[in-house]
């Protein structure tokens, strides 16, 4: 009997401590992990020491094959040889996870999937900076965006995901995910389409890891203030980066 199966978890937004006790059960069992560069690699630790460990986040697929494509070969191929086969990607597999292409390759395959949430970035790494993504009398929404295609917004985006900026703008809250290269165009696209110069944004560099660093500026100002800043970096634009002093300073009298 062949009882190989894929098992996408989630591994959390940096800190290795937040991936869920099941994730954590998950990797106990697997017999091949296939990790990507935002898992942490402390997370490997649990896995026994007879799993095999692939690390997908730069391994370019065979002979040209495309990155995604190579990787639901693999999950295919070991999970078919009847091995416990562990997805471990960044955050939750489903926000900007291509969780549910592995998903589809596997079920087409004919081989169980489970699968297991991670904390997603989009809302903890803001929260590991103390700022809340809704607020009573703030914020009662939040739009999550991939900024990927955005950097160049003249050029069609490759795989037809763009950034429609009227409801973007008009979020109480919005979140960017990839989006340092893209942080010129996100700030101006805003500005015109109707977001204050003024609102606060605060960018999130290796959030919820000892590296954390937060840029807190304006749509105006903060290009300028991030020159420096490398992926990955979380980006939170509207008037809830302005609780972050209050909320900081009472967890610090707290502690
Ligand atoms: N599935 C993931 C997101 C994948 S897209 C999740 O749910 O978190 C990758 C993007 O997530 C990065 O470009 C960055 O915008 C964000 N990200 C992931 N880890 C991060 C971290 N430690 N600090 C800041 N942003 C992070």
């Amino acid at each position: 009997m062949n009882n190989g199966r894929l098992i996408l978890v989630g591994a959390g937004p940096g800190d290795p401590d937040l991936i869920t006790i099941r994730g954590m059960r998950a990797l106990q069992q697997a017999d091949v992990v296939l990790y990507d560069r935002l898992a942490h690699p402390d997370l490997l630790a649990y896995a026994p020491s007879h799993a095999e460990r692939i690390d997908v986040g730069k391994a370019p697929g065979k002979g040209g094959t495309p990155k995604q494509q190579h990787i639901n070969a693999l999950l295919v191929e070991h999970a078919r040889a009847g091995r416990i086969v562990v997805r471990l990607k960044g955050g939750d597999p489903f926000v900007f996870g291509r969780g549910g292409e592995e998903i589809l390759a596997a079920r087409a395959a004919g081989i169980a999937v489970e699968i297991i949430p991670g904390v997603t970035s989009a809302i903890a790494v803001p929260e590991m900076a103390f700022i809340p993504v809704t607020h009573r009398g703030v914020a009662a929404a939040f739009g999550v965006f991939s900024a990927h295609a955005a950097a160049d917004d003249a050029a069609p985006a490759p795989d037809g995901a763009h950034i429609d900026w009227s409801i973007a703008a008009r979020m109480p809250t919005t979140i960017f995910l990839m989006g340092v290269e893209a942080l010129p165009v996100i700030a101006a696209r805003m500005i015109e389409h109707g977001r204050s110069a003024d609102t606060a944004v605060a960018v999130i560099e290796r959030g919820a890891t000892p590296e954390q660093r937060v840029i807190v500026g304006t749509l105006q100002n903060i290009v300028a203030a991030c020159a420096d800043v490398r992926p990955p970096a979380t980006i939170v634009v509207g008037e809830v980066v302005q609780l972050r002093d209050a909320l900081n300073s009472a967890a610090v009298l707290k502690a």
